[in-house]
């Protein structure tokens, strides 16, 4: 049995970063920029406003003191005045700053009287004035190469005039429930049967994680049956992700299925729990994973082993997963033979907090759902106080 870390190690040693491709930009979102943009103008392009009032001279400005107001610019027009001694240029949010002036005064802070304005106090050169070039200088690094694509990212590449970039293409998935009691959705389980929530939710997560998805449906534990949907698997998939099977049970036939169809196992049985019994293999560049039946150990499996394979195929370098340390919300006991990943939940009450939930247990998918993060417990007999710092893993939306 081997432990969580090494475990880890050997998937991403496995998962090799896959070539690039151009794609256009609504479609790069969660993707991994493979090229570093560089910005082609200046951010903002020029000296802007940043309230609806009046461009001013600060000098000029105080209490009670009184300007003409000259002309009136809105964004996206250009001003055309120079704003001399005593002016003051009406000004929108956004609008080019007026030659002459250096400061805004917003427009509550301001009285018109006819054709002049009168302040209600005075500004400082550079108030609510965003200089040309303070975000980003044309030939600035706008988004580095290795960035997953969030949609800031992705409205910024817009912003540097990007309408396609290069990314890491996308792995693709092939998802496969195995188990003789296994019924798609839109049947009502009968007796001894039980609805297959694994292939649906690996599916989702698989997409989650910006990979294309091919839905291979239920194998039964039937030798033939189950050898011809594994084959079809290994032939599409970069990524071969099956649920159930990989137990000891008698009709666990998913190993030894891989093993007739060529793919070499590196692991069978992580120190960790839920989902012990979990297999990872390779055949040439394929990744395959074994996931475990019950629902939430196929939800831990994938997410502390096959999201990071994804990501690093996707070329990210900080595939994870990413457990940051979280104070414990309140005492916590528990008794664990393995290293153990416990749904729970964030709490912000002073600071953040996080608390493991009592109702676990590996198929309890709807205590799962309840769960905003998982957090990593020791093995042994543990009696943590409230405030213990636990490794923690944020579960995405
Ligand atoms: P297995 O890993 O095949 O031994 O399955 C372990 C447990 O998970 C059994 O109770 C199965 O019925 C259940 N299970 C297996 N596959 C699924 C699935 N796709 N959806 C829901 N439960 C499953
Ligand atoms: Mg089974």
């Amino acid at each position: 049995m081997i432990e969580v870390a090494a475990a880890l190690d050997t998937v991403l040693g496995r998962a090799a970063v896959l070539p690039t491709e151009s794609v256009l930009l609504p479609q790069a979102h969660g993707r991994v920029l493979a090229e570093s943009v560089s910005s082609d103008i200046d951010s903002p392009p020029y000296t802007k406003a940043l309230m609806d009032g009046y461009a001013v001279r600060a000098a000029d400005s105080g209490p009670n003191a009184s300007l003409t107001v000259i002309a009136e610019v809105t964004a996206g027009r250009v001003p055309t005045q120079v704003v001399g001694p005593g002016d003051a240029t009406r000004i929108m949010t956004g609008a080019p700053l007026p030659e002459g002036a250096d400061a805004v005064i917003p427009h509550e802070e301001t009285d018109s009287v006819g054709i002049s304005v009168r302040l209600r106090r005075a500004v400082a050169a550079g108030e609510f004035v965003l200089p040309r070039g303070r975000e980003m200088r044309a030939g600035d690094a706008a988004v580095e190469a290795g960035t997953r694509l969030t949609p800031q990212a992705i409205g910024l590449l817009a912003a540097v005039g990007r309408t396609s970039v290069r990314v890491h293409r996308a792995p693709r998935v092939a998802v496969l429930a195995t188990g003789d009691e296994l019924v798609e959705a839109v049947e009502r389980p009968g007796p001894g049967q039980i609805r297959n929530s694994n292939g649906p939710m690996l599916w989702a997560l698989a997409s989650r994680a910006s990979a294309t998805v091919e839905y291979l449906g239920i194998a039964p534990d039937v030798r033939e049956t189950l050898r011809r949907l594994v084959a079809r698997g290994l032939e599409s998939a970069e990524v071969f992700v099956l649920a159930g099977g990989v137990s000891a049970g008698k009709l666990d036939l998913v190993p030894e299925v891989l093993g007739e169809l060529g793919v070499t196992p590196h692991f069978h049985k992580v120190r960790l729990k839920p989902g012990k019994p979990l297999l990872f293999g390779t055949r040439q560049q394929t990744l395959v994973f074994g996931l475990p039946g019950n629902p939430v150990s196929s939800f831990v499996g994938f997410e502390l082993f096959v999201r990071p394979a994804l990501r690093k195929m996707m070329g990210d370098p900080i595939p994870g997963p990413r457990f940051v340390p979280v104070a414990l919300a309140g005492p916590f006991a528990s008794r664990n033979d393995r290293p153990t990943y416990a749904p729970a939940r964030l709490e912000l009450a002073a600071g953040l907090r996080v608390r493991p939930g009592d109702w676990f247990g590996s198929a309890d998918l709807r205590g799962l759902l309840n769960a905003d993060a998982l957090v990593s417990l020791p093995a042994g007999t543990v009696e943590l106080p409230a405030g213990e710092p636990l490794p923690t893993l944020f579960l995405g939306p």
